[in-house]
């Protein structure tokens, strides 16, 4: 009886401490959107709406404070940035789309990589992408013509999908996925990289692809090891390993069922995760975009943020 009622008050203590954090996230989400709000009527001229904005960030970023003071919760700032959003002391580069064609007689040691421009690959996403294969990459990879990558850039590119391969140990794996690498205007949204089950297709934008540090946004930082340059191949790799376990138990993935295998993966997702609470793991230790997920129910991408951050360290 003793034992019972001690499991009841840890079991009501760890559902209040659950609460509490949901609570949290909540405050950190609200002033993540009034950045965001603000970062739109600043990019429209609306001195007015930036400088109520201002004082909304100033207010729930003071709210948040007390709430976690109050609560013994660990304050995390990092959980309030979005892209795009300076605060003063805080300078970091924006993301830069130069046009990279390499100066002629530069005397590059990477030659020209080739593309099969005879058989153009349209995609429909946002809008329409128009891509071509490299015919001289080790991995099947496609560059749209809207992207700009160098010829030494792409051979980094291609070793890297071979490393990430062998690490995921799916180096001699059949069916691997089709690699866009494509503008930042052709990704919808601000993805940076999107693994499409149906089509076995993923999709990278071309400076995450390449990495350069100076260059990355704000918001990696936001996502399970986002400093190091493969982990958003890790990522949308892991969703394919998903996508292929599907495949194998119960069949192809086609615009009918993907329902299905969200779902799918979400009841997967839960589970291991569920485990490595049991043994001691803190949801709370999953990168932002992680956690985020995993409290909106997205427990597929809750999991693949973990198993990205246990297989890169950290
Ligand atoms: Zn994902």
């Amino acid at each position: 009886m003793f034992i019972n009622r001690e499991k009841q008050y840890d079991e009501k203590e760890n559902s209040e401490e659950y609460d509490k954090v949901v609570k949290q996230r909540e405050i950190e989400r609200k002033i993540r959107k009034q950045k965001t709000t603000r970062n739109a009527l600043k990019a429209a001229g609306d001195d007015e709406g930036v400088r109520e904005y201002g004082r909304k960030i100033k207010e729930t970023t003071a709210q948040l404070n007390a709430y976690c003071e109050k609560n013994g919760l660990t304050v995390r700032m990092d959980r309030t940035e979005v892209y795009g959003y300076k605060d003063e002391s805080m300078k970091k580069k924006p993301i830069n789309f130069v046009k990279t064609v390499p100066p002629i007689g530069s005397g590059s040691q990477y030659r020209k990589y080739e593309l099969d421009t005879e058989n153009p690959v349209t995609i429909t996403r946002n809008k329409e992408i128009q891509a071509y294969r490299v015919t001289t990459s080790v991995n099947n990879i496609y560059i749209s013509s809207d992207a700009h990558v160098k010829p030494k850039q792409l051979h980094q590119i291609d070793k890297k999908v071979s490393e990430v391969y062998d690490l995921i140990g799916a180096k001699d794996a059949e069916n691997k996925p089709e690699i866009f690498i494509i503008s930042g205007g052709e990704m919808s949204k601000a993805a940076v990289a999107t693994y499409n089950p149906v089509s076995n297709r993923l999709f990278i934008t071309d400076s995450v692809a390449i990495y350069k540090k100076s260059e990355m946004p704000d918001f990696m930082s936001t996502f399970a090891c986002g400093d190091d340059d493969r982990s958003s191949y890790v990522h949308e790799l892991f969703h394919w390993k998903d996508a292929e376990e599907y495949r194998r138990k119960k069949g192809t993935i086609t615009d009918e069922n993907r329902k299905a295998y969200f779902e799918w993966a979400d009841i997967k997702g839960k589970k291991s995760l569920d485990k490595a609470e049991k043994k001691g793991y803190n949801i709370d230790n999953l990168s932002v975009y992680g956690s985020d997920s995993y409290y909106q129910g997205k427990y597929s991408e809750a999991h693949t943020e973990y198993l990205t951050q246990k297989l890169l360290g950290r």
